[in-house]
Parts: structure tokens; C-alpha cells; sequence
């Protein structure tokens, strides 16, 4: 028998129908002699509610109080769950950040967790009672209620089954598992019996947006296997229909590329004319690291008369426009002709373990493209992903071509 945690997203806790039809997962669990502890979202929508309630008083708004009010979604739902795992006869109750408790650094709005005290909630569920725990929220040093950051409930899922030392963690969601690449634009993409924790992150942080980054990050260092699962499908975790996030093995079908993301969220910058010389670089990202604005893709072109290059990159659209101002007030520092910039381009990457010792990906990616007429703007490499930068338009393009070419289409 199993010890699981099950975590139920937003859409899965979206209106009371949903919330009963999630306590009947948990009791068929149950009935199967399986231990379990539930951990909820929001219901889908009411984050966003909250935020703007926020916003509408106080566009500057006390982060604390922030937390104070967006926590109160999800304990609303850890309460309505309780009472819908009682109505089918099963002792439960519910359990905030502050009552476990789960404890994070005061950072309001994405604070991190620094441990979770899972001791009277293991107690209780070895006295055959249900926890069901409210996600996204915590409690700093100083009392207050913290929140970690949007789609945090899959980090506290993580971080309690790694405290229960839980055998895996269900995060039942609107989709039935992750796939080879998005499957409202390719059709023939195929959902992953599994993958490994390195590969989903990659995945994630090239743009699919099935697990929070960081809930990937917490599962891999306390190897907490994951499952992604639809919860409007009539099979539940212990039969293992979704896909199971682990740590690789040689079992584990190896070819060079298990999946394709893509991002629209990013915007390319260049700068023209760049001097040529030491400190240039520094003078570009240093400014903008002090923004916090993040840069992903980086090229610099070499110049032929060794006096001037040009510099791109890419940040996060929402950095767009922070970014230009600082560039702009530092141009006479960093000595450039003009700065072009376009919101219309995609990150396109290809991820795979196998990508580390296969040979020839990269000529194969760049051909499959070529193939197509789609010019490649930037491309970036980690060591098991391949990124290139396109025009957005052929977005939709690129990823059909590239899915067939790794022999990634259903059959
Ligand atoms: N309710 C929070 C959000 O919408 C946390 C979560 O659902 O994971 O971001
Ligand atoms: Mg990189």
C-alpha cells in the first residue's frame, strides 16, 4: 500500500460538483488501503479575484496584507474539502501554513520555504484521519501568513510529501499528463508514460506550463516521484494513468528528444554597434541584472573590422520595456548606434537526456527548419536542450515539422 499526497489544482476544486467528485478520487484511494494527505488550490479563478481586490484598493499594496488576503482562497477549499471527504463517512480536517506548521522566509508574495513540520499531521493520519492542507500559503518567523509565489500549491505538495516522506505526490489537473509538445497544436503529440525530473524541468522553464518550475526542482532533490493526471477522467493515482515524473534509468526509452516547448513570452532585443572591446558586455547585462530583469538567449556577432558588434537578446516580454529605458540611460556608457527590438518572435527548444550523447540533433533541427524557410534568429544550448528563436508566425510550423523529424508523432 501506498503513502500518496494529492494535490487537486484549481480547475479540480472549480465549483462544488468538482470539489465532491475530487473527495470521491480520495475515497476511492482510501478504500483502496492506500494513506493519503490532500493538498488543494483555489478554486480556478479566485487567485486572480483576490489579487485585483488587492490592486482596486491599493495599486502599491503592504505585501503582507497581499498575503493576507490572496492565502484565503485556498482555505476556503481546504475546509469545503474536509467537509466532502466527512459527508462520505471519512474522518477529516483541514490544515493551514500556520497550523502544521509550514514555514518559509518573509518574502510576501514568493517566499520560500524553510521547512515543513509535518509531525501532528503524520500523527493524525496514522490515527486513520484525513489532512487536508492548504496550498500556496505558509507562515514567516514573525507570525505572519505568507504565500509562495502563483501556481505554488505544486510546491506545497512536493514539500509535504517530501515531510511525510510520502511515496509520490498526484497533482491532478486539467490535462491528462505531459506530453511530446502541445497537443492543440500538434495532434499527433503523445502523453509520456514518463520523464525524468531533469527533462520536465527543462520542459517547464522552456515554456510548458503543466508544473510550477520550482515544484520539479523540490521533487527532484527529495526524489519525490510526481504524477500529472486529468481529474475528469474515471481512473484514479494508484492506477497510474498520467505521467510519472522520476529520476532516470536505464529502463527509461532513450531517444535523443523527449519533448518540444515553446515559449511566446519572450522579446528580443539587439543593440547596434556595440564597441568592440572589454567590459562591453558588462556595461549591456549589469544594468538590467540590477533590475532583476532576467536574459535568456544571448548572441554577440563579431565584428570584421574589430571596432563595433552587435548584441541580442532575449527577456521576458513583461521586461520589455524596463529593459529599453536602462539601456537607453546607459547608452553613452555602453556606446551604441540604436536598439531594435521585436515582440514578435518564439523560443522554440527541444529537450531529451539523450541529447548528451547523441551526435547530429543540432544539424537535424537546423535542416528541419531550413526545410521549412523558417530563418533562425538566435539559438541557445544547455546540455540536454536545443533553443532556437523564430519568427512567432511559424510557431505552428516549426513545432509539426520538428516533432516528425525526432519521430516523435503517435502513431
Ligand atoms: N491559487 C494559487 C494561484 O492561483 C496557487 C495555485 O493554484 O497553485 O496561483
Ligand atoms: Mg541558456
Amino acid at each position: 500500500m501506498a503513502f500518496v499526497v494529492v494535490k487537486f489544482g484549481g480547475t479540480s476544486v472549480g465549483d462544488i460538483e468538482r470539489i465532491k467528485n475530487a473527495a470521491a478520487k480520495v475515497a476511492a484511494e482510501v478504500q483502496k488501503g492506500h494513506k493519503i494527505a490532500v493538498v488543494v488550490s483555489a478554486m480556478a479563478g479566485v487567485t486572480d479575484q483576490l489579487i485585483n481586490h488587492c490592486k482596486a484598493i491599493s495599486p502599491m499594496h503592504d505585501p503582507r496584507e497581499y498575503d493576507a488576503v490572496v492565502a484565503s482562497g485556498e482555505q476556503v477549499t481546504a475546509g469545503l474539502m474536509a467537509l466532502a471527504l466527512q459527508q462520505r463517512g471519512i474522518n477529516a480536517r483541514s490544515w493551514l501554513g500556520w497550523q502544521l506548521p509550514l514555514r518559509t522566509d518573509s518574502t510576501h508574495g514568493r517566499a520560500r520555504i524553510i521547512d515543513v513540520n509535518a509531525a501532528a499531521l503524520r500523527k493524525r493520519i496514522d490515527d486513520g484521519e484525513i489532512g487536508v492542507m492548504a496550498g500556496f500559503q505558509g507562515v514567516s518567523d514573525d507570525g505572519s501568513i505568507t504565500t509562495l509565489g502563483r501556481g505554488g500549491s505544486d510546491t506545497s505538495a512536493v514539500a509535504l510529501a517530501a515531510a511525510l516522506k510520502a511515496d509520490r505526490c498526484d497533482i491532478y489537473t486539467d490535462v491528462d499528463g505531459v506530453y511530446t509538445t502541445d497537443p492543440r497544436i500538434v495532434t499527433k503529440a503523445r502523453k509520456l508514460a514518463r520523464i525524468t525530473y531533469e527533462e520536465m524541468l527543462e520542459l517547464a522553464a522552456n515554456g510548458a506550463k503543466v508544473l510550477q518550475t520550482r515544484s520539479v526542482e523540490l521533487a527532484w532533490r527529495y526524489h519525490v516521484p510526481m504524477q500529472v493526471l486529468s481529474t475528469f477522467a474515471n481512473a484514479v493515482g494508484s492506477e497510474l494513468p498520467g505521467t510519472l515524473v522520476t529520476d532516470g534509468d536505464e529502463t527509461m526509452e532513450q531517444g535523443s528528444v523527449t519533448g518540444v516547448a515553446y515559449t511566446r513570452d519572450e522579446a528580443k532585443i539587439s543593440l547596434v554597434k556595440v564597441a568592440d572591446k572589454p567590459g562591453v558586455a558588462a556595461a549591456v547585462f549589469g544594468p538590467l541584472a540590477k533590475m532583476g530583469i532576467s536574459v535568456d538567449m544571448i548572441v554577440q556577432t563579431s565584428s570584421d573590422d574589430g571596432q563595433a558588434t552587435d548584441i541580442t537578446f532575449t527577456v521576458s516580454k513583461n521586461d520589455l520595456d524596463r529593459a529599453v529605458q536602462a539601456l537607453e540611460s546607459e547608452r553613452s556608457r555602453i556606446g551604441f548606434t540604436k536598439v531594435i527590438t521585436d515582440r514578435n518572435v518564439s523560443k522554440i527548444s527541444l529537450v531529451g537526456l539523450g541529447m548528451r550523447s547523441q551526435a547530429g540533433v543540432a544539424a537535424t533541427m537546423f535542416q528541419t527548419l531550413a526545410d521549412k524557410k523558417i530563418n533562425i534568429q538566435v539559438i541557445d544550448t544547455s546540455e540536454i536542450s536545443l533553443s532556437v528563436l523564430i519568427a512567432e508566425e511559424y510557431t505552428e510550423l516549426a513545432l509539426r515539422a520538428l516533432h516528425t523529424a525526432y519521430g516523435l508523432d503517435a502513431q
